[in-house]
């Protein structure tokens, strides 16, 4: 780790930015159902609303939103939905100069919310699985001089590892979604993370245990037993437990009245990056990120949710 402030040459230009996001961008389609429909059932819904959705996509967002500058590394498709995203994130995130168009449609999730707020979500990778080392290398030198670097496992793995491989600066992974267990990810990427972010349900999986075991010192002992040394754990309104080589310290989610927790974790993710590249410690950072996250949940939508600097500061939460 260790941030130079080195400023990157690209094509002539000089650039730098303190956050550099490596992931998905999804067109979401979500429609509200009285019932979710049972296989072979037909249900009729609600409108169908158009948002801009991929976990790359929000988590760059979440940075933008907190004043830090941003670039996303990516894919979309070449139908015309395909630069309405583009331009959505251009207007909302900065640099999306990297996002590489590839033959057919972008990624596409499709939700059902019912009416107790339960989901059922598909999501057609389209333009995402595609994203490939080329892509990855080809945003190296913005990378280099990145303070940060995030990464999802919406994009193939050969994706992430390139992205780790080139950062200069923290090599922070949310495994979301995540793998079936620890030894799926390659044993390079494990090296080559500096901070891992996993939800409650994904340290679930990469641990092999049930996610209602992991809480008190059990859920120390699973953050501690992954071979990472830097881990945050989302707790939902419980907060978030640090793991800081010896260290461990859980830090209390602040009491809000929930309204909509879509994109809480980007929220997160995009926080935490922000703190880090600010140079606070991996504490220092959960918390402000425990803050923003706590803002978020307060307002529905997930990119719409997302709290400035200004609203932060403002004491929202
Ligand atoms: P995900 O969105 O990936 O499922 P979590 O549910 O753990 O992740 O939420 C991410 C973060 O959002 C939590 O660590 C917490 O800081 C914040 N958060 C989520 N739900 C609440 C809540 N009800 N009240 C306050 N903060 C919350």
């Amino acid at each position: 780790m260790g941030h130079e402030g080195a400023v990157a040459q690209n094509g002539g230009m000089p650039e730098s930015v303190d956050v550099v996001v490596v992931g998905s961008v999804n067109r979401d389609l979500v429609i509200e159902v009285d019932a979710l429909p049972a296989p072979g059932e037909t249900v009729r819904g609600g409108p169908a609303v158009r948002l801009g959705g991929g976990k790359g996509a929000n988590q760059a967002v979440a940075v933008a939103r907190l004043g830090r500058s941003v670039a996303l590394v990516g894919a979309v498709g070449t139908d015309g939905d395909s630069e309405a995203l583009r331009a959505e994130l251009a207007a909302e995130a900065g640099d999306v100069g990297r996002l590489a168009a590839v033959d057919g449609p972008p990624g596409h999730a499709v939700v059902l919310v019912d009416r107790r707020a339960e989901n059922c979500i598909v999501v057609s990778p389209g333009a995402n699985a595609r994203v490939g080392v080329a892509a990855v290398e080809a945003a190296g030198a913005l990378r280099t001089a990145a303070a940060v670097v995030v990464a999802q496992l919406e994009i193939p793995a050969a994706a992430v590892v390139a992205a780790a491989r080139l950062a200069r600066g923290t090599f922070v992974l949310n495994p979301a979604p995540a793998p079936s267990s620890a030894a799926e990810l390659p044993q390079e990427l494990w090296s080559l993370v500096d901070v891992l972010v996993p939800n409650r349900g994904e340290l679930a999986r990469l641990c092999g245990v049930a996610e209602a075991s992991l809480a008190g010192a059990e859920l120390a002992r699973s953050a501690a037993g992954l071979p990472c040394e830097r881990v945050v754990v989302t707790l939902g309104a419980e907060g978030a437990l640090v793991r800081d080589g010896e260290q461990v310290e859980l830090i209390p989610a602040p009491a809000v009245r929930a309204a909509d927790t879509t994109g809480a974790g980007d929220t997160f993710c995009g926080a935490l990056a922000v703190g880090l590249a600010e140079g606070r410690t991996l504490t220092e950072a959960a918390r402000f990120a425990v803050r923003a996250a706590a803002v978020s949940v307060t307002r529905t939508g997930a990119r719409t949710a997302m709290p400035t600097r200004a609203q932060l500061a403002a004491g929202s939460a």
